[in-house]
């Protein structure tokens, strides 16, 4: 297994090298040119999904790569948070996390968050998404300070990214 521990300085290269790894749900995944996905609405169209509401264009059906990985419960990407400051800004946080989420889906549909968790003041995030989870933890990081650890599984296509504050 190819796991690569990375501190912050080298943050770059591991968004680099998750955004340049085939995700397998994308790779094995072949879509006739007009899929629509039933699930979110995304369109498939010259090789990408896009959000286009052209009720002309959606000729086929077939979940795209974030509603399946929905479906199959299995995230590319977690974002771990935690701290006494997490703890007592949690509203806060929560909001920040919601308005990254709506901001980097409206640029790229397959980038979501699938679940967002609250245990002992300890919130766990999954994304559909590898390179989400470390955006998440960037704005994080860059909103409020913290310490920002990332391990990117290539093997696996799994980020795991943990915010401290
Ligand atoms: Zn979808």
């Amino acid at each position: 297994m190819n796991v690569a521990r990375l501190g912050r300085p080298e943050l770059g290269d591991i968004e680099a090298a998750a955004s340049r790894a085939l995700d397998p749900y994308r790779a094995r995944l072949k879509f006739r040119e007009g899929t629509r996905c039933p699930g979110c609405g995304a369109l498939y169209r010259a090789g990408n999904w896009v959000w286009d509401s052209d009720a002309m264009l959606g000729m086929y059906e077939s979940l795209c790569p974030a509603c399946r990985r929905v479906h199959d419960c299995l995230p590319a990407g977690y974002l771990r948070i935690d701290g006494s400051f997490a703890a007592a800004h949690r509203d806060r946080i929560l909001q920040l996390l919601e308005d990254q989420n709506r901001i980097v889906c409206r640029r790229e549909p397959l980038a979501r968050i699938m679940s967002m968790l609250e245990r002992d003041g300890v919130i766990e995030v999954t994304t559909t998404d590898a390179d989400l989870a470390l955006k998440l933890g960037e704005a994080l990081q860059a909103s409020y300070g913290g310490e920002l650890d990332c391990e990117f599984n290539e093997a696996h296509h799994l980020v795991h990214a943990l915010w401290s504050n």
